[in-house]
């Protein structure tokens, strides 16, 4: 069934390739981008040719991540245009790379800012429409470097996508008695087809970075050219794309928690698989199972293991 979606930075890299895949596959997708009529004019043009020659229903809203205002807004016009949102997708994100010491605490705040209080705040503007239809997905693009190997000079964004992660998790249950479903899409890195490495940002203060510089001469660059080396010929971030359209596209309550997509297999996929079975075990040791899958409320009553467990027959 077609769905309503709103991607939010899907200007460039995997937003604005999901867009353009979810559109194909016949879904009404709202690719919200900052700047439309500034910086990003060209991307909304480029998204409204791409509507008209593909004849699919790609649309784009002004959502800046960082004002309540603008996620209020954008989600305010998705409802008065199309009438409904079923699928959120966390999409925006923004990188910084350098020494952490050399990292004021507000230069830290700000890729938290985007990286964290951005979902946040489009959250809390499409949240209350999605529990109150009882109905939705809400999709999460983090990160492998959340659980997998972590190289050094990127530790504002890491700790930023790991906060994400945390985020989701949580969500996750509280949201599935609004049989709101959540799934995380976890990408590995992928040094080219999108702008995440392009325009990652650097600390402005020029003092700590020499000292690290004559320890760690060039360490920048040869994170980059490894991480790039490691990543196999045919790793395509059309590969991400494609499974942010098999997740929406998988039946209500049957959506997979998490997905790798990996090319170079830094460990995320390892660590997740214990972390996610730890989160169920869990649960289920509380009592507290029916949080694992979204479900229509009121629930249909069925003994939890906890009072199973209470009242064995
Ligand atoms: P891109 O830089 O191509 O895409 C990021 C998008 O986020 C840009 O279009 C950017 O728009 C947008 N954005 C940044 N700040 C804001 C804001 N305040 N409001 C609205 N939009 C904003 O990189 P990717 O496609 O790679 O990144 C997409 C997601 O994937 C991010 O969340 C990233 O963390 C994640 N990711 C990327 C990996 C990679 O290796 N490429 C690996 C793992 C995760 P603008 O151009 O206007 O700044």
């Amino acid at each position: 069934m077609s769905k309503t979606i709103l991607i939010t930075g899907a200007g460039s890299g995997f937003g604005a390739l999901a867009a353009r895949r979810l559109a194909d596959a016949g879904h009404t997708v709202y690719a919200a981008m900052r700047n439309t009529t500034g910086r990003n004019a060209a991307r909304v043009s480029d998204a409204r040719a791409y509507a008209a020659d593909h004849a699919v229903d790609l649309r784009t809203v002004e959502l800046d991540v960082l004002s309540q205002e603008s996620a209020d807004a954008a989600v305010a016009t998705v409802l008065a245009e199309a009438g409904r949102l079923d699928v959120i997708v966390h999409n925006a994100g923004h990188m910084v790379t350098g020494p952490t010491e050399a990292f004021t605490p507000e230069e830290l705040a700000a890729v938290y800012d985007t990286n964290v209080l951005g979902t946040q705040r489009v959250n809390r503007a499409a949240l209350p429409h999605l529990r109150a239809q009882e109905h939705g997905l809400v999709l999460w693009i983090g990160s492998t470097s959340t659980k997998g190997g972590t190289p050094p000079y990127l530790a504002p964004y890491f700790a930023a996508k790991s906060a994400m992660d945390a985020l989701a998790v949580s969500y996750a249950a509280e949201l599935a008695r609004f049989n709101i479903e959540t799934s995380i899409i976890v990408p590995g890195s992928f040094t080219t087809g999108t702008n995440h490495f392009v325009t990652g940002g650097h600390p402005a203060e020029q003092t700590v970075v020499p000292a690290y510089e004559a320890r760690y001469a060039g360490l920048m660059d040869q994170v980059s050219e490894r991480l790039a080396a490691l990543a196999p010929a045919d790793a395509d971030v059309s590969q991400v794309a494609a499974a942010i359209v098999d997740v929406v596209d998988t039946p209500h309550g049957k959506r997979p928690f998490r997905v790798h997509i990996d090319p170079a297999n830094d460990g995320s996929e390892t660590v997740s698989a214990v972390a996610d079975h730890i989160r169920a075990e869990f649960l289920t040791r509380i009592g507290l199972d029916d949080l694992l899958t979204p479900t229509a409320w009121p629930r249909t009553p069925r003994p939890t293991t906890h009072e199973q467990n209470r009242n064995p027959r």
